[in-house]
């Protein structure tokens, strides 16, 4: 673990499945971070929405649902990671089904929702020390954020590897069908209204298509050293 008094907050956004939350992750514990999954707010708002007959296109109803709505992210010291719960209830597993995949798009591109999510992802971002990934995090959440990294892969490599994770669950899944979501999710969320998926001006393009988990940690660790030797510059 490298020793920092002085903490930054880094954002990683980008296209579905190209592997943010592996690099985020293992950037939070090299760094002694907190990592926040953004996504996994969307998600589990679209779960409720789901389970309680929400209709997402009435903003008087999405204002009333979510007055119901409590997230948190609970550390599992077991699984040594910190997972989702919706209204006390742990659904860390439920929220990665494509059932929610297939919808959290059009949730998350409603404009009471988003103003919901992003209230909190501010808040948690107030004592720095922070990864945290999604689709506006760099462009609207921390648009002053000391280091942005916006990543990519090659489509057939974001495929296979969003269809591992889901085949490992479910055997019954299609390549065709996870090929379907990611392309239906990447349109939503770049052509949206509301915040679009955007690489922030001021963000280091990452693409990872021919990059193990260590060469890309490596060149996100130089990135963080330079905006740290930025930072300490910037105070003398
Ligand atoms: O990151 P993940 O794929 O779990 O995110 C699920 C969905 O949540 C995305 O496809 C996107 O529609 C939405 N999302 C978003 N803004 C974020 C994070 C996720 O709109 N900051």
């Amino acid at each position: 673990m490298i020793a920092t008094t002085d903490k930054i907050i880094i954002t990683i956004d980008g296209w579905s499945s190209c592997g943010k939350s592996t690099l985020a992750k293992h950037l939070a514990r090299e760094l002694g971070y907190v990592y926040i999954d953004s996504g996994a707010m969307y998600r589990a708002i679209t779960l409720f929405f789901l389970r309680n007959h929400i209709d997402w296109t009435n903003p008087e109803a999405v204002l009333e649902a979510l007055q119901n709505i409590s997230l948190e992210f609970v550390s599992n010291e077991k699984a040594q990671q910190s997972e989702m719960h919706l209204n006390g209830e742990n659904v860390e597993y439920v929220i990665r089904d494509l059932v929610i995949a297939e919808k959290v798009s059009d949730v998350a591109a409603v404009r009471e929702v988003r103003e919901f999510a992003v209230a909190q992802q501010k808040k948690m971002g107030k004592k720095k020390g922070i990864v945290m990934d999604g689709r506006d995090i760099g462009t609207v959440v921390f648009p002053k954020a000391e280091l942005k990294i916006f990543m990519t892969a090659d489509n057939e490599v974001r495929v296979e590897r969003r269809f591992q994770e889901l085949y490992d669950k479910n055997p019954a899944i299609t390549i065709e069908e996870v090929k379907a979501n990611l392309e239906m999710r990447d349109y939503i969320d770049s052509h949206r209204a509301v915040s679009p998926l955007r690489q922030a001006k001021d963000a280091l393009l990452l693409d990872n298509s021919n990059l193990s988990i260590r060469q890309q940690l490596e060149i996100a660790l130089k990135w963080v050293h330079e905006r740290l030797q930025l930072k300490k510059q910037e105070v003398h």
